[in-house]
């Protein structure tokens, strides 16, 4: 994927953002608050910063020049915004690259962040992608503090599903934690931040990526690792929801690690034997151990909590006769 060159759009976005002021621009400097796409000559006025990762910055942005029956995405988006100056090696270029491409490779899943278009000016690089308005499940975490195991049966049950979107289209995510993984106003789970995934094809990878805390034995030992330490992450994740904090988490990294590799690690007992179950299955030392996407979705955690919801649904409520 080549992103389109373009001094010009730069040279546009000043000239349209000095136009006009309004009452964002307290938050936001005049200069930086749009964005214009040079192919489609589309703007984007940016609204409110969503969240930063360790290379972008997201914003909220509304496009506002073009008639609601011409546009070909929905009118607000998020902006994934990769300042240039923070590309300093070429490889972080062509990683921005991969991502988008991989991004356009596993587009059309309800439980993946759409992608829907990119381009840049002389100082950034811009990813258009669908909005989750309600952010990370991290921060969602922290404002709930605790999830109710159906819930986390609800949440877990779609991240796997875009987990086997990605994985039947041979891409490992390799970065599964609870920042990458956004929710919608309807509270849609949707994986997002490709920015670490690779294709499967291109063979074992060796380089040590992923959070700290998420991170696979097989990762750490540079063994070579494949789709199975994206099983490992979902483990830590699922433990995560259901604990409240991730599994070998310690004051220090080192600790950490050695934890990792020793599985050395426990399930509280307040968490039910399936979901309890379901965790260790996933934490297995050896990747081959580990079960797959299918076996995952059909694990007792789940069926469990299915069959409990179809009962709600059909038994009559409180205050009806009879019940
Ligand atoms: P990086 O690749 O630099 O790590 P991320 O893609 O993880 O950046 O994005 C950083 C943060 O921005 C996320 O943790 C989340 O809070 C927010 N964010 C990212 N994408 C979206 C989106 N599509 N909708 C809403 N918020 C988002």
């Amino acid at each position: 994927v080549k992103l389109p060159s373009t001094a010009r759009t730069h040279r546009r976005a000043r000239k349209i953002s000095s136009a006009s002021s309004t009452k964002s621009d307290h938050v936001i400097p005049e200069e930086t608050r749009r964005l214009v796409d040079p192919a489609t000559e589309n703007i984007y006025e940016k609204k409110r910063l969503l969240g930063k990762g360790g290379f972008a910055r997201v914003y909220e942005v509304v496009q506002i020049n073009q008639p609601e029956c011409q546009r070909l995405q929905p009118r607000s988006c998020a902006a994934k915004i990769i300042d240039k100056s923070r590309l300093v090696r070429p490889q972080q270029r062509e990683k921005v690259e991969q991502e988008v491409e991989l991004m356009q490779t596993v587009r059309g899943h309800r439980n993946i962040v759409s992608y829907y278009s990119s381009f840049e000016d002389e100082s950034a690089i811009c990813i258009l992608l669908e909005l989750c308005n309600k952010k990370s499940l991290a921060q969602y975490l922290r404002r709930k503090q605790y999830l109710v195991e159906q819930e986390v049966c609800n949440i877990t049950r779609q991240i796997v599903e875009g987990l086997s979107h990605l994985h039947g289209k041979g891409i490992i995510h390799r970065d599964l934690k609870l920042g990458n993984i956004l929710l919608t106003d309807d509270m849609t789970v949707k994986i997002g931040d490709f920015g670490l995934a690779a294709k499967m094809d291109a063979g074992k990878k060796k380089t040590i990526c992923g959070t700290p805390n998420f991170i696979a034995p097989e990762v750490l030992q540079r063994q070579g690792h494949g789709p199975e330490a994206d099983i490992w992450a979902l483990g830590c994740l699922l433990y995560t929801l259901l604990v409240g904090k991730p599994p070998f988490e310690t004051a220090c990294l080192r600790d950490t690690y050695r934890c990792i590799l020793k599985n050395n690690y426990r399930i509280p007992t307040t968490v039910s034997p399936e979901a309890a179950d379901l965790v260790k299955s996933m934490l297995r030392q050896k990747p081959k151990s580990r079960p797959t996407l299918d076996e995952i979705k059909s694990h007792a955690f789940f069926t469990k909590h299915s069959s409990y919801l179809d009962t709600i649904e059909i038994a009559p409520s409180a205050n009806e006769p009879g019940s």
